[in-house]
């Protein structure tokens, strides 16, 4: 059974040490604000935290036992002293009434005689209402109870939420480190690898292996191919465009982003140890040849406000259109210059 504890995160250490002394000294404040990007494993810190108070004999680091008793209601996600708060449907806000339920949890005396837990996650998605209903909780805690708001956003909550949190900020661990655990995770992952899939990840591992096992890296490869051919003439930008749009190319702002910022840094001869994209590099040096700097900084802005415009209601499929004919015809004239004179 205690094989279904999660070992805990290599760059969660010293957060985890730091609040477990807490816990010893009794010192644990009402409200934990657990902020960072995503993919460094916040949820999975704020579950250990969750699942370590409830347990009846954690080890010497904290961590919960998982097999006692309330380690065994905890794994199988009936723990009556947690509570979870998350959207009731994907990419839905978290509402007022889920927030006024906390109360009545709050209220009731705990099961196992320690704490009550709540976990929101993510808790930028409360709306308005619901965050100011929170505040009344914050401003009032009853008993011992222990609230953890998990967000990637911290500054979309309102500052007096905030305040009444006790913040953890989760930093990015260093290459070298992502990049161990990484690799001891995917099967033939390169370091080389490795290192791509973190830098598109912002550093953060558990986003790396996530974007590996969704196939990232042969994503980037075809998208890269394609904007090789749209640039050569030798693929057309809406047919492109529409193949995109059908592959629900989720991650194609993302890629295509990230391949530009190299391409604007190989202009200006950037080592190729700052590069995000280093196993591509020779393409992406050949592209920022046949550029133009200043048409290549314009269309980096059109790729920023794309991606930008991804979550609002506009017809993809024309945006990328937009973006490739774009991308096109910075390059038509580079073309023409260089065919042969008859
Ligand atoms: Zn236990």
């Amino acid at each position: 059974m205690s094989q279904a504890v999660d070992p805990p995160l290599p760059w969660h250490a010293e957060l985890w040490q730091r609040v477990q002394a807490r816990r010893r000294s009794d010192q644990l404040p009402h409200a934990l604000l657990l902020c960072g990007v995503a993919g460094l494993g916040k949820l999975r810190f704020a579950n250990a935290l969750a699942h370590s108070l409830v347990c009846a004999q954690p080890d010497a680091q904290g961590s919960a036992c998982g097999t006692c008793s309330p380690c065994r209601l905890f794994l199988a996600g009936s723990h009556p002293d947690i509570s979870r708060v998350l959207p009731e449907d994907e990419g839905k806000s978290i509402s007022i009434e889920q927030i006024r339920a906390l109360r009545e949890f709050n209220a009731l005396s705990s099961y196992g005689g320690g704490h009550k837990i709540v976990v929101i996650e993510p808790a930028e998605r409360m709306t308005m209402a619901a965050a100011n209903a929170l505040l009344k909780t914050l401003e009032e805690p009853v008993g011992k109870t222990l609230m953890m708001l998990v967000t990637t956003r911290p500054g979309s909550l309102p500052a007096t939420v905030r305040s009444r949190c006790q913040r953890l900020d989760f930093a990015v661990p260093t290459r070298t480190a992502g990049a161990a655990w990484l690799q001891q995770h995917l099967e033939a992952c390169t370091a080389q690898d490795a290192a791509t899939l973190l830098a598109l990840a912002q550093g953060a591992p558990l986003r790396a292996l996530q974007l590996q096992q969704d196939g990232a890296l042969e994503q980037r490869a075809k998208l890269l191919a394609d904007l090789r051919d749209v640039a050569l003439g030798k693929s057309d930008p809406v047919a492109v465009a529409e193949r995109w749009h059908k592959a629900g190319m989720k991650q194609a702002w993302l890629w295509i982003s990230s391949c530009v910022n190299d391409m604007l840094r190989l202009k200006f001869d950037a080592a190729p140890s700052l590069l995000n994209n280093i196993d591509v590099a020779p393409l992406l040096d050949e592209l920022a040849r046949k550029a133009d700097v200043q048409a290549l900084f314009r269309w980096s802005d059109r790729v920023k406000q794309a991606q930008q415009e991804a979550d609002v209601p506009l017809n993809q499929q024309m945006v990328l259109e937009d973006v490739l004919i774009a991308w096109e015809r910075q390059f038509v004239t580079v073309r023409e210059a260089s065919r042969p004179t008859p």
